[in-house]
């Protein structure tokens, strides 16, 4: 993989374009990946590339879910694999009931395989979804099949990157969806109970911490209520208010400047 200097300003995106960009070329990640990357990385400019703090919120009632959850999955994609290998066996390793199951839009048999390497390699012990023989209803396609074991008998689905079908799809099906997703329009974080909107690396690693701490708390039984559209006001009123920023700034340095008044000479 290319080297970048840590202090070039943009190092963070230079190093994550290159891994995929790897990821592209050894197969585990398709060239419609690459786009919806450049569509999540735009949003994640204009959000500031920090987690807010209403994301924060998302990711608190996210861990607490996973935790209350008797059977919790996450769904990995061929990005998601090249991107967050590690952090998914952190969050495992966090909260042990957690299933990881392959699932791709475009599917064969040999891309399933690289991504359940990809995360062998990273530490996570069981992968799902390589033989999956249960099909969610209303999905056509490959991306509707799901294990028996892991998504379809699951009652929490951590589904970072998706597209919206799908959402919908396990929401039908009752399953509570939590997102990760930058894109607070997209159809996948409307229709998610709690749409994580963050950048994926930033967000799972985040998880972890509060999935640990969450652990650590007298156990709760019930889900405690989200309000999933005003986390995703807050995400798009930081998108306005960074862009009113931008604006005025400009605005000011557009402006003329002002007469430059000289103090009056003193007469002699
Ligand atoms: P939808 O159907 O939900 O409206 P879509 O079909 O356009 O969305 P996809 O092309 O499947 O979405 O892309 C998945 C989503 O993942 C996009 O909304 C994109 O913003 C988001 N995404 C991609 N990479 C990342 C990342 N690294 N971190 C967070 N979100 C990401």
């Amino acid at each position: 993989m290319t080297r970048f200097p840590r202090s070039h300003p943009r190092y963070r995106s230079l190093v994550i374009r290159a891994r995929l960009a790897d990821a592209l070329r050894t197969g585990l990640v398709v060239p419609e990946g690459l786009i919806a990357h450049g569509r999540a990385e735009a949003f994640d400019y204009l959000l500031g590339e920090r987690t807010s703090a209403s994301a924060s919120k998302a990711i608190q009632a996210a861990a607490r879910w996973l935790v209350v959850a008797r059977f919790p999955v996450i769904s990995v994609n061929g990005n998601v694999a090249a991107l967050a290998g590690p952090e998914i066996a952190e969050l495992v390793r966090a909260l042990p009931t957690l299933s990881v199951e392959v699932n791709l839009f475009h599917r064969t048999p040999g891309r399933a395989a690289r991504v359940a390497a990809r995360l062998r390699a990273a530490g996570v012990s069981q992968v799902l979804g390589l033989h999956p023989t249960v099909r969610v209803p209303g999905l056509p396609s490959d991306r509707g099949l799901v294990d028996r074991r892991g998504i379809a008998r699951a009652d929490v689905v951590l589904v970072p990157l998706e597209d919206g079908d799908r959402t919908q799809a396990l929401r039908r099906i009752g399953k509570r969806v939590i997102a990760i997703d930058l894109n607070p329009l997209s159809r996948t974080s409307v229709a998610a109970d709690i749409p994580v909107v963050d950048e994926l690396g930033r967000a799972l690693g985040r998880l972890a911490r509060e999935v640990r701490a969450e652990r650590r708390r007298p156990q709760r039984r019930s889900y405690p209520a989200f309000d999933g559209a005003a986390a995703r006001a807050d995400a798009l009123a930081t998108i306005n208010r960074r862009l009113a920023t931008a604006l005025d700034r400009r605005g000011s340095r557009a402006a003329p400047a002002p007469p430059r008044t000289r103090p009056a000479r003193r007469r002699r």
